[in-house]
């Protein structure tokens, strides 16, 4: 299978000049997709590059002040929606229920959902790091049919392992996704959390990841094209 490879540029870069900038600088690769903030949207894909969503509502229009709907996304040309980012669980108090609906939502629209999941630091050290993706799993996918779960990527992110240098290791990463596999089957499943050119490889190679969800890293040009080099699919 082809790897998927998710930039999430977060709240980043500062201005559209420094946003075209970075993708020209990216260079135009089939497996990567840029998910910028919402306002560089538009602009990336005249450029021609493959674009996603860091986030969607679930409504499709009305009194939704400040949101974004899966149909304008879908319209402006986004290919993947980002849902469940743990800095949306965490910082913006987005629930299991509040993830159910926006997935259903990007799913009505036949757009293709990043599902991430997690386990935090003291979760882990607890032991709880499988019960924890277990009902985010099953919350997050209430009432999903199996058909589209082909429309679903996992993105396994340890919350503690996101932006801190921290990464899991490739051994520990890869038992968290047979685990994901063994409730899901076929299903693509990603790795995300301090990704960067001399760890990616293992991810992919040692570990049978499907690709990358990487943040700081995509928004270093040299990093990330070393990250991509490493990436033989
Ligand atoms: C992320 O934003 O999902 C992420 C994994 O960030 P970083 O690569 O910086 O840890």
């Amino acid at each position: 299978m082809r790897k998927i490879i998710i930039a999430n540029w977060k709240m980043n870069p500062s201005t559209l000049d420094q946003s075209l900038k970075l993708a020209k600088s990216i260079g135009f690769d089939s497996r990567v997709v840029i998910c910028p903030p919402f306002p560089y949207l538009n602009q990336l894909k005249n450029l021609g590059v493959s674009i996603g969503a860091q986030d969607s509502f679930w409504e499709r229009e009305g009194a939704f002040t400040g949101e974004v709907s899966p149909v304008m996304l879908k319209k402006i040309g986004c290919k993947y929606i980002i849902i469940g980012h743990s800095e949306r669980r965490w910082v913006l108090s987005e629930t299991n229920d509040i993830i159910n609906k926006k997935i259903k939502a990007c799913l009505a629209e036949g757009l293709k959902v990043i599902f991430c999941i997690g386990e935090k630091e003291e979760e882990r050290k607890r032991g709880k790091e499988f019960d924890v993706l277990k009902s985010q799993i099953k919350e997050g996918l209430k009432g999903i049919l199996i058909d589209d779960y082909s429309k679903i990527v996992i993105a396994y992110e340890p919350v503690w392992a996101i932006g801190t240098g921290n990464a899991c290791s490739p051994d520990e990463a890869e038992e968290m996704r047979v685990f994901i596999k063994k409730m899901f089957g076929d299903l693509a499943v990603l790795y995300g959390g301090s990704v960067n050119a001399l760890n990616a490889g293992d991810y992919i190679d040692k570990a049978s990841f499907d690709g990358l969800l990487i943040g700081g890293a995509s928004l270093k040009t040299v990093e990330f094209k070393s990250i991509l080099k490493k990436i033989k699919l």
